[in-house]
């Protein structure tokens, strides 16, 4: 399935065949479930979304960090085709099957850290943390974890006691897991003047020494670059100290890189780019399949061995299609090509963004590796968050068929993640209509 790789407005956005199907949608689908863009998609090749109504959309943000390969990448949709005509099911705690075998040798290939890796795979992003969670229970026979301010794991109830913040992923949801113990993140950006990475490691580590004790850790959990926070990436130093602090203390390290990993960064996971950060477990989700539903815990073999047989698993855990899908998408990146993809249009980002900075002082800070870079808005001058100026940046971009994200602690980011198969013209474009609607603020 191929689409022109074009930005197209047919209707006023929403057209009105989205309009009706929105009517539809209200009478039947829960209002907790929210919605961005309320266009309805029927199609998507490459970094084009086509809605109901004929207008192409350019996909900045891959459903967030998922389609990082691109939608209907051609390898994906022929191995999901002739893996959904062979065999869909069997649970691979049941009856196991080759694909499965075979993701798991390609992630621990790929995944960081010189010593022997396995996986196991699950559905989603919440399912891995959980289940690293469980893993580095059983491996340490301890009991709390730690987490950082700003962080996003998920919306099960482990994982919303994990989150920052309370509201929307917690409110009214409680009570919610104890033995969480939230700490002090690295954020360069807001952190006072000159903080060093180690020394915001430090704080954090004298924070759980204090209110927690190392001893009844069994994991410390972060996402290398933050993704729901902001695109958070920590001051160098702060990851590997933090890790050889886990290491000392018999403390499982996970790096979140649910939305970090897969070649996002311009490295297969976002924990390589600093130097001495060895995380114990990874977990992995949004990009590894091209779209279909697979999540995966990959690191150390004796800790992802710790748990007993029968301990983990799920029904759809790792199904046929889901992990065919997986292999297309790691075998293509290993192929070559992607990650330097990734830091092309990161550079690209990264130019333009930082030239619209110079012109306007809202723009607080420009951050990010690769294809994963955010914009930070505040009030010029100051670093009051500017939640506003997004609201209306991303009103305007969607109105002229731009799809972006905001994120942020504050909601006063917008982020840029668009799939690598995207074009120089189309991102070009897209961040026209962006500078159109900062010169209209
Ligand atoms: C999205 C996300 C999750 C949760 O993934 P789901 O598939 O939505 O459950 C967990 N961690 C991080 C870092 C994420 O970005």
């Amino acid at each position: 399935m191929s689409l022109e790789q074009k930005r197209i407005l047919a209707t006023s956005i929403p057209g009105p065949i989205s309009v009706q199907m929105q009517e539809r949608r209200k009478q039947v689908v829960s209002a907790g479930v929210g919605t961005t863009l309320p266009v309805f998609i029927d199609r998507a090749h490459g970094a084009i979304l086509k809605d109901v109504d004929g207008n192409q959309f350019i996909d900045m943000g891959s459903g967030i960090g998922v389609v990082t390969i691109g939608h209907t990448n051609e390898k994906v949709v022929a191995a999901v085709q002739e893996q959904v005509a062979k065999l869909t099911h069997t649970l691979f705690t049941v009856a196991p099957y080759e694909p499965y075998v075979r993701v798991a040798e390609l992630i621990t290939k790929h995944a960081p850290g010189n010593f022997a890796k396995k996986a196991a795979f699950f559905n989603s992003g919440a399912e891995a943390v959980e289940n690293a969670v469980k893993i580095a229970r059983k491996a340490t026979g301890r009991t709390e974890i730690a987490v950082f301010d700003h962080a996003y794991h998920g919306r099960t109830n482990l994982t919303m006691s994990m989150n920052f913040k309370a509201h929307p992923y917690g409110t009214g949801f409680g009570p919610l897991a104890g033995s969480v113990h939230h700490t002090p993140m690295s954020y360069p950006f807001r952190d006072s003047e000159g903080l060093t990475g180690e020394e915001a490691a430090t704080r954090a580590i004298t924070y759980l020494e204090k209110r927690v004790g190392a001893g009844q850790l069994a994991a410390v959990f972060i996402e290398p670059i933050q993704g729901e926070g902001g695109f958070i990436v920590p001051a160098p130093g702060f990851l590997r100290t933090l890790s050889a602090w886990c290491r000392a203390n018999g403390i499982v390290m996970v790096a979140d890189e649910v939305q970090s990993g897969i070649a996002r960064t311009g490295k297969w996971f976002a924990s390589e780019w600093e130097e001495g950060f060895e995380p114990d477990l990874i977990t992995v989700a949004k990009g590894i399949a091209g779209g279909m539903p697979l999540s995966g815990v990959v690191g150390r073999a004796e800790i992802m061995d710790a748990a007993h047989a029968g301990g983990l698993g799920g029904t759809f855990g790792g199904s046929p299609t889901a992990v065919a899908a997986g292999v297309a998408v790691l075998e293509q990146i290993e192929e070559g090509g992607w990650l330097e993809r990734a830091l092309e249009i990161g550079e690209l980002l990264t130019s333009k963004l930082t030239a619209l900075q110079a012109q306007y002082p809202i723009i607080g800070d420009v951050r990010g590796k690769g294809a994963m870079i955010a914009i930070e808005f505040v009030e010029a001058g100051t670093k009051t968050p500017n939640s506003k100026a997004v609201e209306e940046l991303v009103k305007h971009c969607h109105s002229n068929g731009v799809l972006i994200l905001n994120a942020g602690t504050y909601n006063n980011v917008i982020r840029f993640l668009p799939p690598l198969a995207i074009t120089n013209e189309l991102l070009e474009d897209a961040l026209e209509v962006l500078a159109a609607g900062l010169a209209k603020l």
